[in-house]
Formats: C-alpha cells, structure tokens, sequence
C-alpha cells in the first residue's frame, strides 16, 4: 500500500525523502513555499531531488497549492495573485518532476459564478503536469459534481483527491455507505480519476460543513470506518497521505503505523 504523510521541506526539497523515510511512509504531499505566504522562492536542489525521486521508493509525490489562493475570487487583486501563484506551483512541479499539484477550487458568494471563474482561470494555464481538484467539506467542492463540472470544462490533464474528512464532513456517508459513496464518484467523474486519498479522520458530525481533521480512528469515522476504507477493493491501490494533527497523542509515524495495522 501506498501511505505518506505532508511533510516539511523546510530543510530543503530533498529533505521530503528523509523525512518521508522516518515516519514509514512511501508516499509524500509538500507545500512548494509557505502556505501562508505568496513569496515564492525558485526551488533549490533540483537536480538532487530529480536523482533522489528516481532512485527512492518513495512515489507519488504531489505539490499542494498554497491555503490563500482562491481562483473563484471576484477580487481582482487576489484573482491575480492566485493566478499567479498556481502557474508556479505547475512550474515547480514541472521542474522537480513531481507526479501531482494538488488544489482547493475556491469560494465564491455565488457557487454557479465561482465555478465559471475556476474554469476561466484553469483555461489559462498551460502545462503538461496533472492537476488534482481536492473536494472540500463546504463551498465549491463540496459536492463531487462541482468537481465533475470542472473537469469537463479544461483542457489540462485533471483528477481527483478524495479527501476523506471533507467527503464525510460534507454529508458523504462513507461510514455506513461506503459502496454508495464510491459509486456517486464513479458515476459523476469515474473511478479512473481519483487518483489521491487524503485520508484524515473528521472532527465533527456527518454533513457538518466543518473542516477539522482528527488522528485516524479517533474521530468520527472511526477505526470501522477507516478499515473499510483502507480495504476497500477500489481504494486498495489508491496513494493515501495522511494530514492529520500532530500532537502530543500522535504525530504522523503513530497514524501511519496504526493504518498499516488496519490492512487485511
Ligand atoms: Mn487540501
Ligand atoms: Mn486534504
Ligand atoms: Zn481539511
């Protein structure tokens, strides 16, 4: 099985395979620069890094965009630099030979505006790397159909992350109706897009529109829950990367062990 975990680069690009390596993981999500920042700098190591992704055992790899883009905003300023920001983030993965960018689609007070907008602004974007479009637990994202309308919509190579949290916590019964879940996402995009899992335990209640990831097992989906899931025939092969907390319970080797242990 495929399961990693978001990790820092703060040492360095390179630094994701040791870091990756020290929590059990084979699997790795980054952010490209501070997710709470638009300074970009231009990576570093790069040729290191191509060496070191070709060698290790460490695969996918998948960039994910910064938490301030928002490509449905109607503030041009921010629209812009969102822009922006997601052209690097392709260009960045192009040069590092990553797999995966991985976004949040946006919010916008009228959903149906928000989407237009999305797809405007991913028509504008030319590149040759994958796009993953996560669902989110509210707002545009929410409903896989959002997910869907874009696809259909772009030109460029795009899937789907299924975020596990957000999928639950956006009123998706993957606990008691995983089959019907998974059916609703085969039916609207197809199982051949999803190609990422961010598996992470949710906080609060079933359609709660809240966004709280919880240590897999001790949240509401529960230990049941995420056997099935892990288990489940057309998950199996799935890349997982867990981004759950990391506290004085758990840190990120303790998740990825106690998924190991969830494997039939
Ligand atoms: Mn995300
Ligand atoms: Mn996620
Ligand atoms: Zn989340």
């Amino acid at each position: 099985m495929r399961i990693g975990a978001h990790v820092s680069i703060s040492r360095g690009f390179p630094s994701v395979f040791d870091e990756i390596k020290s929590i059990g993981g084979n699997c790795a999500q980054i952010f490209s620069h501070s997710p709470r920042s638009w300074r970009f700098k231009d990576p570093q190591n790069v040729e290191e890094f191509r060496e070191r992704y070709k060698k290790e055992d460490i695969k996918p790899i998948v960039i994910h965009n910064s938490y301030l883009v928002n490509l449905a905003s109607m503030d041009e300023e921010l629209h812009k630099k969102s822009m922006e920001n997601t052209i690097k983030e392709f260009e960045t993965a192009k040069s590092l030979g990553i797999d995966y960018v991985n976004i949040h689609p946006g919010s916008n007070r009228d959903p149906k505006i928000g989407l237009r907008r999305i797809i405007d602004s991913l028509n504008r974007i030319e590149t040759d790397v994958y796009l993953l479009l996560e669902n989110t637990a509210s707002k545009i994202g929410s409903k896989f159909e959002d997910l869907e309308y874009i696809i259909e919509n772009i030109e460029i190579e795009t899937g789907i992350t299924l975020d596990t949290c957000h999928a639950y916590a956006a009123g998706y019964d993957i606990v008691n109706d995983l089959d019907g879940v998974i059916g609703r996402i085969d039916e609207s995009i197809g199982l051949k897009k999803l190609k990422l899992i961010h598996l992470n335990d949710s906080k609060f209640d079933l359609g709660s529109k809240r966004d709280r990831h919880e240590h897999i097992g001790m949240g509401k989906i529960g230990v049941d829950g995420f056997r099935k899931i892990i288990n489940h025939p057309e998950l199996r092969k799935i890349p997982k990367i867990l981004e759950t907390p990391v506290d004085q319970r758990r840190g990120f080797k303790e998740n990825i062990e106690f998924v190991k242990r969830l494997i039939e």
